[in-house]
């Protein structure tokens, strides 16, 4: 499916292009026609669809391009200022183009009364546990389906509640220092209905992590994936195959968390990024 051209950024403007065809290259041999839909921002997803059988590399690693020409970037939250893509067409010279990579300052946020074991712990048990539920996760992240099935769209995966975390921000967990928060948290009573925010492949269920609790990872194709975690009950089984609002899970307060509250992540490949820089997807609610 095309993506809507009223959403897409035609590159010309927003990049220079460095690699010009010589005068020997004829009009048709220039990759061109690349169209990149999204903000190009530390931490934010970016669709780019290019003529079909073009390959792509983004910052000098090989980029999954479909039959139709539809790819993925992404740029991580702390991204440097400059990236390049690459486009590669059948017979021409690569065309390469610099992106300016807009800088963002994050938030502080300060959490205090978490368990101690929560923040810090200790026995050889549980960390022998989180490790196992990080390879799962890491594993889920890995898949790189060729599907698109992202290009259908992305809604908020709940329709009521209040946002009370945001990507990126730097995390004090009872005054210690911890890794940044990469979700957006969406506050909501225990029982809230959670949406598939896209059409995918359930590629794990988890009832009960650790830090997360009831953990749910949905694959959009080309490695990109969301994240659903704390919920209080998942109704989908790994396997299965999501549309775009289907009822997937209910909201809770499991694992590590201080109220019923959704964390959604968003990744590609292992590359946290922004729910809310998610091309077409707006604000919440909406
Ligand atoms: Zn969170």
């Amino acid at each position: 499916m095309a993506v809507t051209s009223h959403k897409l950024i035609a590159l010309k403007g927003l990049v220079r292009r460095l690699a010009v065809a010589t005068l020997l290259l004829t009009a048709n041999a220039l990759a061109a026609e690349l169209q990149l839909n999204g903000v190009l921002k530390q931490g934010a997803l970016v669709q780019g669809v290019t003529q079909p059988g073009n390959r792509v590399h983004f910052n000098g690693a090989a980029v999954q391009v479909d039959p139709a020409g539809h790819f993925l970037i992404g740029f991580g939250r702390d991204a440097p200022p400059r990236a390049e893509l690459l486009i590669h067409g059948e017979h021409a010279r690569p065309e390469q183009h610099v992106l300016q990579v807009e800088q963002r300052s994050y938030q502080e946020q300060r959490i205090d009364g978490l368990p101690a074991d929560q923040v810090s712990p200790r026995s050889a048990e549980t960390l022998e546990r989180i490790r196992q539920e990080a390879t799962l996760v890491k594993r889920a992240r890995r898949i790189a389906t060729l599907e698109s099935h992202y290009v259908g769209g992305f809604r908020w995966p709940m329709d009521t509640g209040i946002i009370t975390g945001v990507y990126g921000s730097r995390r004090i967990l009872n005054g210690k220092p911890r890794r940044p928060h990469y979700g957006v948290d969406i506050a909501a009573p225990t029982d809230t209905p959670v949406y598939a925010p896209a059409a995918g492949v359930v590629s794990l269920v988890h009832r009960d992590m650790y830090f997360t609790g009831g953990t749910l990872i949905i694959d959009h194709g080309h490695g990109l994936s969301s994240t659903m975690m704390h919920l209080q009950r998942i109704h989908v089984q790994e396997g299965t195959a999501v549309t775009p609002g289907l009822l997937v899970g209910r909201v809770g307060a499991t694992g590590r968390a201080t109220g019923p509250h959704l964390d959604w992540r968003i990744n590609l490949f292992q590359k946290r990024l922004d729910p809310e820089l998610i091309p077409g997807l707006g604000p919440f609610p909406h």
